[in-house]
Parts: structure tokens; C-alpha cells; sequence
């Protein structure tokens, strides 16, 4: 199943490049395995998965202990300033910096075990009050002041849009991602990269790939609803 599911959602990514003009391999599937516990993950890794999606650092350090080495693993989730000691070596890369604080301590934790970091910058595009990011006006000049830390690099932005029945009402916001990303890319800011633009979800992926998104992050399409009444997650 999860390996049908697996290419279901590449052949889809592939039409939205087609369908865009865009060579197919632009755009990357993320499988986002939060609460699916690590045969499934295996599964998924079988059947050609590298990059794996984590919400918690907990649950993605367990993984990582019993899964292959050359998966590349993704911190998704909001991030709290506590956990960063225990993620900035482990992860390739982190989509969920919204505040210079939390680059700081990214900063911090990243010098002392002498490692540079990946990350992109969250930017609540749709303004949902219950939302996570950086507010689009606000974003540049987040951008200016973290790539003025010398271990954290920023390759990109990433938006979580929201629920939506029809994926077409979300297309708005990945055009916007891509337009604030192309508008800081033109200041050309040291130590910031905008080749990445990680958006998109189960329900609207292939809109998000045909605005751009260089990452979709996929959950229920691969690995089917999250059951987060079980608790048992490994
Ligand atoms: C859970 C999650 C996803 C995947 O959601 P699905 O709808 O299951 O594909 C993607 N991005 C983030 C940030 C998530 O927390």
C-alpha cells in the first residue's frame, strides 16, 4: 500500500511539473512520517524514500537510532528553543525558524559541536491566527538579521497553507511564497539562498508544485490518516 501510495504521488508530481513546464526532479516528495511508527518508515525507504518528515524532535531522534544512515530527516515542526541541542547535528534540515531567537540558539548550539546548519524560514503567508511563521512584511528583515549568524544558512522559505476542500483556494498562497522568495532573492543577501520552497501537503501538493514548490511534504497520501489517539508511535 505505502509503496503504491509512494508512486501515486510522484506520477501526480510529475504531471504538475508537466503541467508547469518545470523538469520533473525540481520538485522533491517528503515523506511525513509523525506518528507512523518505524516498519512503515521502512516500508517507505524500500520502496526509494530518502527524506523523511519529522514534527517532534523526540520521535525523529528514536527513528534516526534504528533507520538507515543516508536518510535525509527534516524537522517540519514548530521547534522549541530547548530541543535545538539535540537536533542541530541530527537533522539535514530545519523548515520551522519564524524568530531570530530560535535562529540564536541555533547558532549557539551549532558552534559548539562545530556543525553548520540548513534551515528555512517559516512565513505564515495565509495569516491564520493559529499559524506558526513569520509574517510575509516581516520576513525580509527576519532574513537579514539571521544570515548575519555565521552556522546557520538559510536556503529558503516554507508556509504551511491551510485545510482546504479544493486545493485551488491554496494556489494564491504558494504564488505568494514563491514571489516573496524571488523578492529576496534579488537583494542578494550574504549567506542566504532561496533555491528552496518547501509547500504543499496530502491535499494540494500538485497545486503547490505547479507554483513552484521545490519540497512537498506528504503524510496521509503515503502513509495513510494519523491515528493520534494510539500514543504509541515506535
Ligand atoms: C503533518 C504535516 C504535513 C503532512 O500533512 P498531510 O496532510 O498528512 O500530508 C506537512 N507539513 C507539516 C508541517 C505537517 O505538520
Amino acid at each position: 500500500m505505502i509503496r503504491e501510495n509512494i508512486e501515486q504521488v510522484r506520477k501526480n508530481m510529475e504531471e504538475a511539473c508537466r503541467r508547469a513546464h518545470r523538469n520533473t526532479g525540481e520538485a522533491e516528495l517528503i515523506a511525513v512520517s509523525k506518528t507512523k511508527p518505524v516498519p512503515m518508515l521502512q516500508e517507505a525507504y524500500d520502496a526509494g524514500i530518502r527524506d523523511f518528515g519529522e514534527n517532534k524532535v523526540q520521535e525523529l531522534l528514536e527513528k534516526q537510532e534504528v533507520l538507515p544512515k543516508d536518510i535525509r530527516w527534516h524537522m517540519i515542526g514548530h521547534l522549541q528553543r530547548n530541543k535545538v541541542k539535540y537536533l542541530v547535528d541530527k537533522v539535514y534540515l530545519i523548515h520551522s525558524v519564524d524568530s531570530l531567537r530560535l535562529a540564536r540558539e541555533i547558532q549557539k548550539e551549532a558552534e559548539k559541536k562545530q556543525v553548520e546548519v540548513n534551515i528555512l524560514v517559516e512565513v505564515n503567508v495565509a495569516r491564520e491566527e493559529s499559524k506558526f511563521g513569520s509574517a510575509a512584511e516581516e520576513t525580509l528583515q527576519l532574513v537579514q538579521e539571521i544570515a548575519l549568524l555565521p552556522a546557520v544558512h538559510i536556503q529558503g522559505l516554507m508556509t504551511v497553507a491551510p485545510y482546504v476542500e479544493d486545493p485551488e483556494k491554496n494556489r494564491r498562497i504558494f504564488a505568494d511564497l514563491k514571489q516573496l522568495a524571488v523578492d529576496i532573492m534579488r537583494k542578494n543577501i550574504d549567506n542566504v539562498n532561496m533555491n528552496v520552497l518547501s509547500m504543499g501537503m496530502s491535499g494540494d501538493y500538485q497545486v503547490a508544485v505547479e507554483e513552484g514548490a521545490t519540497y512537498v511534504r506528504v503524510g496521509t497520501g503515503i502513509f495513510g490518516e494519523r491515528d493520534y489517539h494510539k500514543g504509541e508511535t515506535i
